[in-house]
């Protein structure tokens, strides 16, 4: 049996190999390294994509976040709902930024944002909320874009682990995640669901005149060429990057459609387990697999990981530390801030392999190995 990866990369790019050098050799022999003809051809077919007005490439993720923050306008001081079960990169930007990180509950079921801890959480100083569709599920966005245009607060979705994603509203209507807020952010780190081979990132927005600001910010704040308007940054994907993400990005609904099948696969192998929660799947989340997440239950986790680990079958805790309990934020005076959901899920949670290459016997291997484990431990 081919050896089990977390994400296995190698595997993916064979059967894309022929394409991806083509087309990196037509880059190299261009020489146009840098917004290169392939950043703006991917970012239009992403528009397509995602059915969203403007596609913005930046360099990374993090990127992505930190100035959609800064063309909301966002100042020192205001405040920023964040979950604290998530990626560390929604939160640390915010404190980069002099903002306040204002951190909440998820949903037990879902691991995403819990649309009353938002709610009690909002105060006159609150600016922005930033739900994160955690491993691939939607967070509840009618009801989070409910509350924050009723309290006019701006929404930026961290979109990173949630590309291809759909939300269905209640009447029916359907759209992608990271097009339903004032801005969408998502990364193309090597392992997400649409991963480049280095470095990358994107903001998604329908507003014309943000779409412009951020373009502007992510290029030191010019318009026009040595005339800067705003104190910007750099933050450019590479045309070597943009040429292999178009070709990924055609293949992506194929690889949503192999990690799902791979989510059912473990699904039906644990259904029923009275010591494993599998992810749910709430009716208004199509899921994209980003992880495939447990939650245990009287199941010593430490132990589950090393008896894996000792059989070869890699698992991952994301995240073993929760946002409010990051030494990075000790002086952000979060006082006796108690989220007991986030807590109680940050001890229980282990993600399985997932990728576009599992085979029918590595998920065969993998299952039986952790239902060895639970049943007899
Ligand atoms: C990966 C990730 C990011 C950051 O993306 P980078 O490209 O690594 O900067 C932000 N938020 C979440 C939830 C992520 O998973």
């Amino acid at each position: 049996m081919r050896p089990i990866q977390m994400v296995d990369l190698q595997a993916q790019f064979a059967k894309i190999k022929t394409e991806v050098m083509q087309q990196i050799e037509g880059v190299l022999d261009s020489a146009a390294f840098i917004n290169g003809a392939a950043v703006q051809q991917f970012a239009q077919e992403m528009q397509t994509y995602l059915g969203v007005k403007h596609v913005i490439p930046c360099a990374n993720g993090t990127d992505a976040l930190q100035i959609a923050m800064m063309a909301l306008g966002l100042e020192p001081g205001d405040e920023v709902i964040t979950p604290s079960f998530t990626y560390i990169a929604t939160t640390e930007v915010v404190a980069l930024l002099r903002l306040k990180p204002v951190f909440v509950e998820v949903d037990k079921d879902t691991f995403c944002m819990n649309p009353e801890s938002f709610r009690k959480a909002i105060t006159p100083k609150t600016k922005a909320v930033v739900p994160v569709h955690l491993y691939g599920h939607a967070a509840a966005m009618e009801q989070i874009l409910a509350i924050a245009k009723e309290h006019n607060l701006c929404v930026i979705e961290d979109n990173a682990q949630a590309i291809g994603g759909t939300y269905i509203f209640s009447d029916g209507t359907q759209a992608k995640t990271g097009t339903l807020g004032d801005i969408g952010c998502t990364s193309f780190f090597p392992s997400k669901n649409l991963g480049g081979y280095g470095d990358g990132g994107a903001m998604f927005t329908n507003d014309d005149a943000l779409a412009q600001k951020l373009k502007m910010i992510a290029n030191h704040g010019q318009q026009k060429r040595y005339y800067h308007e705003l104190v910007g940054c750099n933050s450019r994907l590479d045309t070597l990057q943009a040429a292999i993400l178009r070709i990924k990005l055609r293949d992506l609904d194929n690889y949503i459609a192999a990690r799902t099948a791979a989510a059912d696969y473990y699904d039906a192998a644990f259904a029923n387990h009275p010591k494993i929660t599998t992810p749910f799947r709430a009716a208004y989340s199509k899921h994209v697999f980003h992880q495939y997440t447990l939650t245990l239950h009287d199941v010593n986790r430490d132990a589950l990981n090393a008896y894996l680990a000792e059989k070869a079958v890699p698992s991952m805790i994301y995240y073993p530390v929760p946002g409010h309990k990051q030494q990075m934020f000790a002086n952000q005076a979060l006082g006796e801030l108690d989220l007991p959901i986030t807590d109680w899920l940050t001890e229980r949670v282990i993600s399985l392999p997932m990728h576009t290459e599992l085979l029918p016997e590595q998920l065969e291997y993998i299952t039986k190995t952790v239902l060895d484990f639970v049943n007899n431990n």
